[in-house]
């Protein structure tokens, strides 16, 4: 401890809002270098490194293979997956000295895929999964609560490639298992919620979250069976369309007039009544899901229409809907979305004549053309009914954040949702051909058959898993880190002024530093009083905690567990026996 580069804070730094931030301030692992931004500092390195360590062992183990790219990077392939645009103010870009934009990257899709389609040609390549232990940048409107919301930051990313789609759900099976065992070591509580609704063909997403308290996601769990998502994911199964009398067939009804709503409210209370409340005409206004009937009868959802106060469907849209689209949208800003927005409606259409204005975003499998001139094609062509439900999604799902504590579950039926806070630890995702389309990354398969590889994306916050590991092992003391986690074993203290005090402890440092054992020895003397010691000890947080002072006359040494407090005196003989 005298050489030991490290200071410790009586007080909290004034910018800490959260525990772990506190500690790993005042215990003196990290220093902050900007917002956001942070300098690992000797304790704080260790701490760090055996996260790695550990996220490395396990990656290894499922036969990932480590490789490293820049993270200075070209912006061409950010470019052709569009991301360079989609990106906004999130990353960093650079020019260098000739004018040529670069990026420091927030995550490495582009790249991997790129090396991939470098080196390999052939299905017998594959599969093939590879990561990277690396620092990433992106701009985050609001970092927060030190290394848990970075604007620098140290994720694991690795990227699986298949062939077939079987190869891609086995990769991916492979992952999450790694996962939970790197977790399990990493020794926090976490949920695995399902991070996106799977619907509309989407990929399969699960996100392992951390319960805590003072995480910036809300997920549901089930009381009864083990569904859990993040609120963004939720997906209750929508309602069968309600017909109501008074709707001619190949009748476009976007704005309904009060009797129309009086009706809708009734069959609602009748047909599916809320456990809650009863439906009101307000319900109505705010959620209006147009299904489009096909000429052979099949429906599919069309989209939601939002009637209404301007202001809150706004906000709502704003927060809920992108990026498909937000009101008002010209029709240049609609073409960035050529995949997902087919068409659009603003009240300037539908809204002047009906008074209540309606507004609506439109399913993407809705044919070419057909929405965006609504007012006639879909009169023509099809026939819509009017189904009123509370927060449709367009793919008919129910919107998550509408999703409230004591809803029922949507995977079983004797469960209600409970709601809880959490922090992104690791997201496992099916991204499919996305990224192999728009970089051509093709192999022949068994046939001699181009065909697109199927890839999947697996993150893991590694220098998030410090202050979340911080998070769930502290004291009004300070850190108590597990021990696979600690910067050391033991945390050795000579308590005296008394010369053969320091030898024992010394002695005994060295005994243990010879088995193996990591160990912080406080050999500080003159000014430092033992109290000092014990409060430094305490707050750095190693799991052992010697104390050799006034016992040594009887040939003890006192030797404590952080956590517990429970205490042993022990022969000085015996204590590197006991401790090893
Ligand atoms: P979040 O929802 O917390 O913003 P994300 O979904 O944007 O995270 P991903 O792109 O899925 O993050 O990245 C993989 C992992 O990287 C996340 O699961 C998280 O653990 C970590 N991570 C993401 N952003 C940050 C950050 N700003 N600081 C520290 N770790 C981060
Ligand atoms: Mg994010
Ligand atoms: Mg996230
Ligand atoms: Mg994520």
């Amino acid at each position: 401890m005298s050489q030991l580069f490290v200071r410790t804070l009586r007080d909290d730094p004034n910018d800490a809002e959260v525990p772990s931030h506190r500690l790993l301030v005042r215990a003196g692992y990290i220093r902050r270098a900007a917002p956001g931004i942070y300098t690992w500092l000797p304790l704080g390195l260790k701490v760090y490194r055996n996260v790695e360590r550990i996220v490395r062992e396990e990656m290894d183990a499922m036969g990932a293979q480590e490789l490293q790219f820049p993270a200075l990077l070209p912006k061409e392939p950010y470019e052709a997956t569009n991301r360079w645009e989609e990106y906004g103010d999130g990353i960093f870009r650079v020019k260098d000295r000739k004018g040529a934009d670069y990026l420091l990257g927030p995550t490495h899709e582009e790249m991997f895929t790129l090396v991939v389609k470098d080196l390999y040609s052939s299905y017998k390549d594959l599969p093939v999964s590879l990561y990277q232990i690396q620092t990433k940048y992106r701009d985050e409107a609001r970092p927060r609560a030190g290394l848990m919301r970075g604007r620098e930051f140290v994720m694991k990313d690795s990227y699986s490639f298949d062939y077939t789609h079987a190869g891609l759900e086995a990769s991916y099976a492979a992952h999450r298992a790694a996962y939970i065992k790197t977790f399990d070591r990493l020794g926090f509580d976490y949920v695995i919620v399902k991070a996106t609704a799977g619907a509309m063909g989407g990929s399969k997403s699960e996100e392992f979250l951390a319960k805590l308290e003072v995480g910036e996601d809300t997920f549901v769990q089930c009381t009864s069976c083990g569904y859990a998502a993040n609120v963004e994911a939720v997906t209750v199964p929508t309602p069968a369309p309600i017909a109501y009398d008074g709707v001619p067939a190949a009748h476009v009804e976007p704005t309904p007039d009060a009797s129309t709503i009086a009706k809708l409210v009734d069959a609602l209370n009748a047909d599916h009544p809320r456990a809650d409340r009863p439906w009101t005409a307000a319900d109505t206004l705010k959620n209006v899901l147009m299904m489009l009937v096909h000429p052979d009868g099949t429906r599919e959802p069309l989209a939601i229409g939002l009637p209404g106060d301007r202001e809150v469907d706004q906000k709502r849209l704003e927060g809920q809907l992108e990026p498909i689209g937000v009101e008002p949208m010209t029709e240049d800003e609609l073409k960035q979305f050529p995949d997902v927005v087919k068409g659009y409606i603003g009240p300037g259409v539908l809204g002047e004549e009906s008074k209540t204005g309606i507004r609506f975003l439109v399913d993407p499998r809705v044919s070419e053309g057909t929405a965006w001139v609504a007012g006639a094609d879909l009169h023509e062509h099809h026939v819509v009914d009017l189904v009123v439900g509370r927060d449709f999604t367009p793919d008919g799902t129910i919107e998550a954040a509408e999703v409230r504590a004591g809803d029922a579950c949507p995977n079983c039926a004797d469960g209600v949702l409970e709601t809880a806070r959490g922090i992104e630890m690791g997201h496992i995702f099916q991204l499919g051909t996305k990224y192999a389309e728009a970089l051509d990354l093709k192999v022949l398969d068994e046939n001699g058959k181009l065909v697109t590889v199927t890839m999947g994306s697996y993150g893991i916050g590694v220098s998030r898993a410090v202050p979340v590991i911080a998070e769930g092992n502290h004291d009004e003391l300070g850190l108590c880190w597990p021990r696979e986690i600690a910067p050391a074993d033991v945390h050795i203290v000579a308590a005296g002024k008394d010369a053969t005090l320091f030898e024992a402890a010394e002695a005994l440092s060295n005994e243990l530093a010879a088995q193996g054992i990591e160990v912080i020895y406080d050999d500080r003397a003159g000014k430092v009083s033992p109290g000092v010691k014990f409060k430094d000890a305490e707050l750095i947080g190693v799991p052992t905690i010697v104390t050799v002072g006034r016992g040594l006359v009887d040939g003890l040494v006192e030797i404590k567990d952080r956590r517990t407090g429970e205490k042993q005196d022990v022969a000085v003989a015996d204590a590197a026996a006991t401790i090893a």
